[in-house]
Formats: structure tokens, sequence, C-alpha cells
């Protein structure tokens, strides 16, 4: 295409609130723009690579016998209320009335519709196994928008759904889809690496997420560098090995900390290491207030608590409530108490002798506090995040961390939304019994930001082939010399039959059209400058920069054989 009509807006200088790198790069060389907070306009470069991505996540679904359809974005409360979400998903569900005064969703994931449209339609296990995918806007009220396409309220995700009759077909098609997710970030050029995930209250290993590995990730990976563990650190678990140092327990002290309230205050205050002081805070599970313990140098990991209760509806108390309960402010709360409130405690605190403990009374502490001896524990487990450098629970070494991205997520479902939909089948008995069910999705916008944050220099964009805008970028530095014209024009005329090539032919100074392409960052770049009288041109490659000239004799075959090296 002439660049002269295509819409790409480049930018000189990109809006202060652009941290990520993907997020500038995408503004800058002129593939998006936003229209409010989190939501984009894709412009034709833009357009073109979301093609290239969704032509991959297309073969790869066909190849493993999903079959693509598109589901409605609006979707009707009631599909909601049946599966419990439409109160449990919370303020990120994007609500809207009709004039009738009927409410509806912007569907920020399918499970309901897709799940209402199979238990109509699928009676029999001869129907299944079964798997459906879509490519779609969804929609999310987040918190936090950010980083563009990294996180936004309207995005682009290939969503899929699959139906079987036992967990055998289940599991089949949870590793093929696991083996495609692979083979889909590898062609799109990202470095992305399954990683074991949480799967919130229904537990167990069934959930892997897909981290490319970035500085900007949200996602802490925790790996390791002598197997192939690798765990979301929500999930990560740490691993626990008694140790006896035989201190002697001292007796238990009430010490005066005015104004210590959190663990490193308390810590300065009375002079002992961050280990020795305990943390405990309130939650409220399942609307019972319990007390949790960990030491001062780690940190509480919800998600944990949630795996360990089997309940997502777990809460911090609040201030208030805490007063309420214990008569003293979250920095002196401590498991010594007469309310019978339940105690769990961090694996890690039952072999610290003489602890410092909150005492329920603000501005006190006790010291040489022990567990058992001086209060009750429920239960000990882990509760709390792993730190870099402990050690694995595989056994493998340290604990490595690294950032990622979430760029897709592939997780057994099982019975959670045919039980509550009564989406049944019958066996090959006669028997009715609820589909089992697994999701899997990629964020196909996300993904984009995700191939730019990982494929760039302090240019631009450098595209991997596979999903740039363009193979070939054709430059003529100045368009009004009839010699230099007349070669762009049939050079572009040739290489158009075997490239997609975009043809700078605007009316530009040299120096900004440098810029701007080195920004857009095609795979290569044909200069046609001041020796354009002698049939020569300069080619030149944005991944290394090493270029050549060239004799337009030879330039298709030239071209041919180093677009193949790249
Ligand atoms: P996150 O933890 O990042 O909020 P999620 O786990 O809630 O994501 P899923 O429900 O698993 O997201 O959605 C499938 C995929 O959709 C994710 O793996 C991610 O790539 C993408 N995605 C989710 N939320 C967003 C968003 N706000 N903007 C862009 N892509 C998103
Ligand atoms: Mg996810």
């Amino acid at each position: 295409m002439r660049q002269s009509k295509v819409f790409i807006p480049t930018m000189r200088e990109v809006p202060a609130e652009a941290e990520a790198l993907s997020h500038r790069l995408l503004l800058k060389a002129g593939l998006i723009k936003q229209s409010t907070s989190g939501v984009y306009s894709y412009l034709p470069l833009a357009t073109r690579v979301l093609n290239k991505i969704t032509a991959i996540v297309r073969e790869e679904m066909e190849s493993i016998d999903a079959v693509e359809i598109l589901m409605p974005a609006l979707q009707p409360s009631e599909l909601w209320e049946e599966s419990g979400r439409w109160d449990a998903y919370g303020s990120e569900l994007m609500r809207l009335t009709d004039r009738n005064g009927r409410q509806f969703a912007l569907g920020p994931t399918h499970e309901e519709v897709v799940t209402s449209l199979v238990r109509d339609e699928v009676k029999s296990y001869k129907q299944l196994p079964l798997t459906l995918f879509q490519i779609q806007s969804k929609f999310r009220d987040e918190k936090r928008p950010r980083f563009g396409l990294l996180r936004g309220r309207e995005f682009i995700m290939k969503d899929a759904y699959s139906f079987h009759a036992d967990e055998a077909s289940l599991d089949e098609t949870y590793n093929q889809m696991y083996d495609a997710y692979s083979r889909i970030f590898k062609r799109a050029g990202i470095n992305a690496r399954p990683v074991v995930a949480d799967s919130g209250a229904i537990g167990g290993s069934h959930t892997h997420e897909f981290m490319a590995l970035s500085e900007i990730g949200e996602d802490t990976i925790v790996y390791s560098e002598n197997s192939d563990y690798a765990a979301n650190i929500e999930k990560a678990e740490v691993r626990f090995e008694p140790k006896e140092n035989g201190e002697a327990l001292l007796e238990l002290e009430k010490v005066e900390t005015p104004n210590a309230h959190t663990a490193q205050e308390v810590a300065d205050y009375l002079n002992r290491p961050l280990e020795q002081i305990t943390k405990s805070m309130i939650f409220k599970v399942d609307g019972e207030f319990i007390i949790v313990l960990v030491r001062g140098n780690h940190e509480i990991n919800d998600v944990k608590l949630k795996t360990y209760f089997g309940t997502d509806n777990i809460e911090l108390a609040t201030q208030d409530e805490i007063i309420n309960l214990i008569g003293a402010k979250p920095g002196s709360i401590g498991p010594i108490q007469e309310k019978g409130i339940k105690v769990y405690a961090d694996n890690f605190v039952q072999d610290a002798p003489n602890l410092v403990i909150g005492a329920n009374e603000d501005g006190y502490h006790y010291i040489n506090a022990n567990p058992e001896r001086d209060f009750n524990v429920e239960e000990f487990g882990d509760f709390r995040f792993i730190l870099e450098g402990e050690p694995l629970s595989d056994g493998s070494g340290e604990a490595k961390f690294a950032e990622g991205i979430e760029v897709g997520q592939v997780f057994k479902l099982g019975t959670k939304y045919s039980e509550t939909m009564n989406a049944t089948f019958l066996d090959n008995q006669g028997k009715a019994k609820p589909l089992i069910m697994g999701c899997y999705g990629i964020g196909v916008s996300r993904t984009l930001s995700a191939i730019v944050e990982q494929n760039s220099d302090e240019n631009g964009i450098v595209w991997p082939k596979s999903v740039t805008p363009f193979d070939l970028h054709l430059i003529t530095i100045n368009p009004k010399k009839d010699d230099q014209r007349e070669l762009g024009d049939q050079i572009y005329a040739e290489l158009q039959q075997s490239y997609e090539v975009l043809y700078d032919d605007r009316k530009e100074r040299a120096g900004v059209k440098f810029n701007d392409a080195d920004l857009i960052g095609l795979p290569i770049r044909i200069v046609v400058g001041k020796r354009a009288d002698e049939g020569i041109v300069e080619v030149k490659r944005r991944d290394n920069g090493e270029s050549e000239e060239v004799e337009v004799s030879n330039l298709a075959s030239y071209i041919d054989n180093l677009y193949t090296q790249i």
C-alpha cells in the first residue's frame, strides 16, 4: 500500500502516563488511539497485525478440531443469575438496562452463554466432545485500566469452551489446547512460559497461565533453573522443613510499643530482627472472623487462603470491624484473645521461638510468645508468598523470580457451570449427567502488545515476520525526482507480487521517513535514493541494522534470499 494513503499517525511525544514500553511504541508508531480510559481504536497497522495473530489462532484451533462461532456480547442478566455470577462478578461486570428495564451485561467472558447454548442442543454422549471458540471484544470495568492494550476495559479475546462426557476426554482436550497455545505464542514471536496457576476455590492443579516474560508484567513467576517448574507466585508452594534450634523459651511479657504499627516499626522499636515479629491479620471467611499469622518478613497470600478454605468469599476485616471485635486497631492485633477467634498460622511461625505478637491493645505487644504454650493455633499451613532464593517445592533448587504478562490461560472447569445451569447429557447407559467443561482464553489485543514489549529496540518496534503489518518498507527519499519516483513505482509493482509492501511515497523529509520506518519496524527496508539513476538501491534489515547496496536487476532474488534468513 502507498503510505500516503494509509492512516498512520506517528507521534513525536507520547503522553507521560504511557508507562509501558509497548504502550508508548504502539502510540508512537501510530498503531492505536485511545478513545477513553482503557478503550482503544486499532488503526490500520494494528488491524493488520491483529489479522495475522487471529489467523494463527484460527489455524491452531482448527488443527485440534475446535470450531469457530460468534456469540453475542450483549448478555441477559437471567443467565448470570443462573450461574450465580450476576452478584459474584462484582463491579467489573459492565451492566446496562434496556428501554423496558431489563438488565444486561456486556460479556467479560462467555461461560454462561455457551453453557446455555450447548445445554439446549447437546443431549447425548454421542455428540461429545465438542469444542467451540470465538474471537470477540470483551468488556471488563477494570479497577485500573493501564499499560494501553495490556489492561483494557474493552479488549479482544479468543475464548474457547469444551464439553465432555468424562474426565479423560477433558484431559485430552486440555493437553491439546496447552500444546496449541505453546505453538500460537511461539509462532507469534512471543517468549511465553506456561506456569501452574491458581484455580480459585475449585482447588487442585487445574489450570495453567501462559506468561510472556517482561519487566512490565503484572504477575510474578516463580521458576527453577534446574527443572521445568514454573508457577504464578500466587500459587508457588513454600517448602517447610521444621528446624530445631534449641533456643530456650523465655517468659511471656507485655511491653509498650508506642506508635509502632507495622512489623518493621515494631522490630525497630524493640530492636529485634523482623523475622521475630509476627504479623496478625483478621479476615472474614464466609462471614466468620479468623486471625492469620505470619512472620514479619513474610506476606500473607490471600489466594492460598482461598484455596485452603475452599471459598472465594474472603476479605480483610475493616478497621471498624477489628475495633469492634478486639478493641484495638489493626497495628496491635494478636492471637492471644478470649473471643475464641480461630487462629491460623503460617508453617514458619511454628519453629520460631520467642516471637513478638500484638497484644490486642493499642500501643502494646507481647514478647517471647510461643505458639501452643501462649496461644492456640487451629492449624498451621502454607499461607504466605515464597521469597526469592527459598527452596522450591519440587526440590530442584532455589526459587528464581521473573515478571510476566498473562497472555493466555487454560482451565479445567469441571461441572461448575453445568451443575448450576443444569446442562446435562445422557451417557451411554441413558443416565443424565452434568457436562464436564474446560475453558481456554487468549488475550488477542494483549498479545499484540506483548509482542511489541518483547520485540523492539531504542528506535522502535522490530516486528517478527509472522505478524508484521507489512513485509517490506519501500522508501523513496525524494519522490519529486523523476528517476527516484519511477524506480520506486517499478520496484513497488514487482515486489508486491510476492510481498506485502508499504511504499513510503510521501513528500516528507528523509529524516522523517527514516524515523517513521524505524518506529514502524518492518523486517526489511528498501531505500531508493541518490543512486536511482544507476539502478542501485539500499536494502537494510531492521533487526540487526545490516545494510547493502543492491542492483535493481538482482533485487527480487536478493530479497527472497534475505527474507528467508530473518
Ligand atoms: P488478569 O489476571 O490479567 O486480569 P484474567 O485472568 O482475569 O486476567 P481471563 O479471564 O483468564 O483473564 O481472560 C483470558 C485472557 O484475556 C487473559 O489470559 C488475558 O490475556 C486476557 N485479558 C484479561 N483481562 C484483560 C484486560 N483487561 N485487557 C486485555 N486483556 C485481558
Ligand atoms: Mg486468567
